[in-house]
Protein backbone atom coordinates (compact mmCIF):
# COMPACT_ATOMS: atom_id res chain seq x y z
CA UNK A 1 0.00 0.00 0.00
CA UNK A 2 1.77 3.51 -0.96
CA UNK A 3 2.02 5.84 1.67
CA UNK A 4 -0.39 8.76 1.56
CA UNK A 5 1.04 12.25 1.07
CA UNK A 6 0.34 13.70 4.33
CA UNK A 7 -0.43 17.85 5.11
CA UNK A 8 1.88 18.00 7.80
CA UNK A 9 5.24 18.70 7.50
CA UNK A 10 7.31 15.45 8.11
CA UNK A 11 9.49 15.14 10.61
CA UNK A 12 13.98 16.02 9.62
CA UNK A 13 14.49 12.55 9.10
CA UNK A 14 12.22 11.70 6.73
CA UNK A 15 12.44 14.64 4.96
CA UNK A 16 13.77 13.73 1.02
CA UNK A 17 15.04 16.86 -1.13
CA UNK A 18 13.72 16.48 -4.34
CA UNK A 19 16.73 17.41 -6.16
CA UNK A 20 19.55 15.91 -4.56
CA UNK A 21 17.24 13.18 -3.40
CA UNK A 22 19.65 12.71 0.15
CA UNK A 23 17.80 11.77 3.19
CA UNK A 24 18.08 14.04 6.00
CA UNK A 25 19.31 17.13 3.86
CA UNK A 26 19.56 20.29 5.51
CA UNK A 27 16.49 22.36 4.78
CA UNK A 28 15.76 25.82 5.15
CA UNK A 29 14.42 27.48 8.13
CA UNK A 30 11.88 29.65 6.18
CA UNK A 31 10.09 29.83 2.98
CA UNK A 32 12.48 31.14 0.61
CA UNK A 33 10.07 33.18 -1.36
CA UNK A 34 6.98 34.61 -0.81
CA UNK A 35 3.61 32.71 -1.36
CA UNK A 36 2.83 29.27 -1.99
CA UNK A 37 6.22 28.76 -4.21
CA UNK A 38 8.18 29.56 -1.21
CA UNK A 39 6.47 26.67 1.09
CA UNK A 40 6.77 24.40 -1.93
CA UNK A 41 10.54 25.40 -1.96
CA UNK A 42 10.87 24.67 1.88
CA UNK A 43 9.08 21.72 1.91
CA UNK A 44 10.92 19.78 -1.33
CA UNK A 45 14.03 21.83 -1.19
CA UNK A 46 17.58 21.61 0.95
CA UNK A 47 19.49 24.24 1.67
CA UNK A 48 22.25 23.16 0.01
CA UNK A 49 20.49 23.25 -3.39
CA UNK A 50 18.46 26.39 -2.67
CA UNK A 51 21.65 28.01 -2.34
CA UNK A 52 22.98 26.28 -5.64
CA UNK A 53 20.02 28.16 -7.23
CA UNK A 54 20.78 31.04 -5.73
CA UNK A 55 24.32 31.08 -7.59
CA UNK A 56 22.49 29.57 -11.11
CA UNK A 57 19.84 32.11 -10.78
CA UNK A 58 22.27 35.06 -11.74
CA UNK A 59 23.89 33.36 -14.40
CA UNK A 60 20.02 32.73 -15.41
CA UNK A 61 19.51 36.57 -15.79
CA UNK A 62 22.16 37.26 -16.87
CA UNK A 63 22.18 34.48 -19.51
CA UNK A 64 18.79 35.54 -20.49
CA UNK A 65 18.85 39.35 -19.89
CA UNK A 66 15.83 39.27 -17.27
CA UNK A 67 14.29 42.15 -15.75
CA UNK A 68 12.96 42.03 -12.74
CA UNK A 69 10.57 44.91 -13.08
CA UNK A 70 9.20 42.87 -16.40
CA UNK A 71 6.64 40.13 -15.64
CA UNK A 72 7.52 37.67 -18.28
CA UNK A 73 10.76 37.33 -16.97
CA UNK A 74 9.95 36.47 -13.90
CA UNK A 75 7.61 34.13 -14.81
CA UNK A 76 10.25 32.70 -17.19
CA UNK A 77 12.95 32.56 -14.09
CA UNK A 78 9.98 31.18 -11.99
CA UNK A 79 10.21 28.15 -14.68
CA UNK A 80 14.04 27.73 -14.74
CA UNK A 81 14.08 27.50 -10.93
CA UNK A 82 11.61 24.86 -10.91
CA UNK A 83 13.30 22.94 -13.44
CA UNK A 84 16.82 23.60 -11.71
CA UNK A 85 15.03 21.96 -8.49
CA UNK A 86 13.13 19.85 -10.13
CA UNK A 87 9.80 20.96 -8.85
CA UNK A 88 7.01 20.30 -10.71
CA UNK A 89 6.16 22.50 -13.70
CA UNK A 90 2.61 23.59 -11.21
CA UNK A 91 1.50 23.31 -7.94
CA UNK A 92 -1.45 21.30 -7.61
CA UNK A 93 -4.46 22.19 -5.95
CA UNK A 94 -4.44 21.89 -2.24
CA UNK A 95 -6.29 19.00 -0.54
CA UNK A 96 -6.38 16.61 -3.53
CA UNK A 97 -4.05 14.22 -4.76
CA UNK A 98 -2.09 14.66 -7.49
CA UNK A 99 -1.65 11.07 -9.04
CA UNK A 100 -4.96 9.86 -10.54
CA UNK A 101 -6.04 6.75 -8.76
CA UNK A 102 -5.58 3.58 -11.06
CA UNK A 103 -8.50 1.01 -10.74
CA UNK A 104 -7.34 -2.33 -10.58
CA UNK A 105 -9.33 -4.57 -12.55
CA UNK A 106 -9.92 -8.27 -11.41
CA UNK A 107 -7.03 -10.10 -13.48
CA UNK A 108 -9.05 -13.75 -13.88
CA UNK A 109 -8.48 -16.35 -15.85
CA UNK A 110 -8.57 -15.56 -19.84
CA UNK A 111 -11.13 -17.42 -21.07
CA UNK A 112 -14.50 -17.05 -20.05
CA UNK A 113 -17.24 -19.09 -18.23
CA UNK A 114 -19.13 -21.77 -20.99
CA UNK A 115 -22.40 -21.44 -20.43
CA UNK A 116 -24.45 -24.92 -19.67
CA UNK A 117 -26.63 -24.76 -22.73
CA UNK A 118 -24.52 -25.16 -25.45
CA UNK A 119 -25.81 -22.89 -28.63
CA UNK A 120 -28.02 -24.94 -31.04
CA UNK A 121 -27.61 -24.58 -35.02
CA UNK A 122 -31.64 -25.50 -35.39
CA UNK A 123 -33.86 -22.68 -34.79
CA UNK A 124 -36.92 -23.76 -32.85
CA UNK A 125 -38.94 -19.96 -33.24
CA UNK A 126 -42.42 -20.99 -34.20
CA UNK A 127 -44.23 -18.25 -36.21
CA UNK A 128 -42.71 -15.95 -39.27
CA UNK A 129 -41.23 -13.22 -38.62
CA UNK A 130 -41.10 -12.29 -42.75
CA UNK A 131 -42.71 -9.00 -43.99
ZN1 LIG B 1 19.14 18.98 -2.09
Amino acid sequence: MPPEPSPAQPPAADFHCLRCGRAGAPRLARPPLPGAAGREVQAGICADCWGEWGRAEVMVINELRLNFMDPASQEILNRQMREFLHLPAAAPPPGSPAAPAVPAGPEGSGSPPAGPGAPGGTGGASGDGSH
